[in-house]
């Protein structure tokens, strides 16, 4: 019997990892030009601290999170919280008044799998603590769909403001006289909503409730002063920067922690799971958390849910493998010749594959070629004897004999020497 990977875990193999590496290699990019820091944070965590941050009555925490029961510890859910409990506990803001952070990682849910959804998924999370400045905000949008653009991905951004502990009841009571006329009409989950948090009602996915909340009234007009002014320079900034966005008034967000403005990166090709990052401000979650009385901002992009895009655009054909050099060794002596002068080779920083099983150079060519290989050197006995090999241009296709002379330190050298003159050639 087979023993096979979890139901929503997955293997991410070659072939695809390419993928994966291009999409972190990107985004490691694109943070550095930003400023931002790695951080990398455990993935066990005390329940609490989940519980008290993302909150109690959400999906999140009421029946996606992977916990064990008797020790009260969880498998992170998402990156924020335990960012900021590391944050807190090394006291980072005494070192700088504003962190910019960014961790990536697995993260772990118990959500029904789907294409774009899995149990054990990953994220590349950004967080700037310590700062209020709207523009901070535009600026943290303009980096996602900056990072967007260089993956060549074509992603909206949608945008809305939750308000602050001042104006949010004002709306919620707004809102809850809204729901209350038609509470018959809505779904079992968002009549009980309705008592445990109402705002989720915006973002159901329930068809019938979707049609009834079109009306219901928008946060947007229900905020106080300082969250609207905040509100505004948010948008001015982001058409300073040159980034597109649309407002988004159902926009809520399934974590509690939220303030002011929420934004998520939306995709049009993968069906249900449309969102590829999403985050927002989280003004008074840090103090809750025990820390500083200081604000912050982050969002998390998808890793699958990218990579499935650059699959879409790309096709899924493998990605060839990469090396500078296949050696073939021909014959039991050239065999035991290549043996150690791959070593060497590689030592002095090349890339070189080679065969083990004394196969035939037509056998030998084939695996240069799925090695991605630049160029093949092909030592057989005879050569050997006659102190010569063979150097083949695989682009080109054109050979060159390479005089071995007295062993591998002296073909090392000729080789070394061939490369740097090719490197050139191919550079100018
Ligand atoms: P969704 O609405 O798709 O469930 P979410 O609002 O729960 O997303 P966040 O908690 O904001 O997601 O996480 C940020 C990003 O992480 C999402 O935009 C998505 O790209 C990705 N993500 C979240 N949950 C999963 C999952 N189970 N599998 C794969 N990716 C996920
Ligand atoms: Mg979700």
């Amino acid at each position: 019997m087979k023993i096979t990977a979890l139901n929503g875990f997955k293997d991410i193999v070659p072939g695809e990892v390419e993928l994966w590496q291009r999409v972190e290699t990107a985004a490691r990019t694109i943070f550095s030009r930003f400023s931002f820091s790695e951080i990398r944070m455990p993935i066990l965590e005390k329940t609490e601290l989940f519980s008290r941050s993302i909150g109690e009555s959400t999906d999140i925490v009421e029946k996606e999170m992977y916990t064990f029961v008797d020790k009260q510890i969880t498998m992170r859910p998402e990156a924020t919280a335990s960012l900021l409990r590391a944050y807190i506990q090394h006291g980072l803001h005494v070192q700088k008044p504003i962190q910019r952070l960014f961790t990536i990682g697995p993260m772990f849910r118990h959500e029904r799998p789907q294409k774009g959804r899995l149990r054990q998924f990953h994220q590349m999370d950004v967080e700037v603590i310590g700062a209020q400045n709207p523009r901070v905000d535009a600026e943290l949008m303009a980096m996602g769909a900056l990072l967007l653009e260089e993956l060549g991905l074509t992603v909206s951004l949608e945008l809305n403001s939750l308000g602050c502990p001042a104006c949010r009841p004002d709306f919620r009571q707004a809102l809850l006289a809204f729901l209350e006329d038609r509470h018959e009409a809505l779904c079992d989950d968002c009549k009980r909503r309705c008592t445990s948090n109402p705002l989720r009602v915006l973002d159901c996915k329930n068809p019938s409730c979707r049609t009834l909340v079109e009306e219901a009234p928008s946060i947007q007009e229900h905020l106080c002063q300082g969250c609207s002014d905040h509100f505004g320079v948010v948008q001015e900034g982001l058409q300073q920067l040159g980034v597109p966005y649309s407002l988004n008034k159902f926009m809520v967000r399934g974590l509690d922690y939220y303030t002011r403005t929420t934004f998520e990166f939306i995709t049009g090709d993968l069906g249900a799971q449309a969102a590829v990052g999403a985050g927002g401000r989280y003004d008074g979650l840090i103090e809750q958390l025990g820390g500083p009385k200081v604000p912050g901002i982050g969002f998390a992009l998808g890793m699958e849910r990218l990579v499935l895009l650059l699959q879409q655009q790309e096709g899924e054909e493998v990605a060839e493998g990469e090396s500078d050099l296949f050696v073939a060794g021909l014959g039991e002596v050239a065999t035991n010749f290549v043996f150690p002068l791959v070593h060497a080779l590689r030592r002095k920083g090349l890339q070189v594959a080679t065969d083990y099983e004394g196969r035939s150079l037509k056998s030998q060519m084939k695996q240069a070629n799925k090695a991605g290989a630049k160029w093949v050197l092909i030592i057989g006995d005879t050569e050997l004897e006659e102190g010569q090999a063979v150097l083949r241009d695989m682009q080109s296709q054109e050979q060159e004999k390479i005089r071995i002379g007295t062993g591998v330190d002296a073909l090392l050298s000729l080789l070394l020497q061939a490369f740097e003159k090719k490197k050139i050639s191919l550079e100018q």
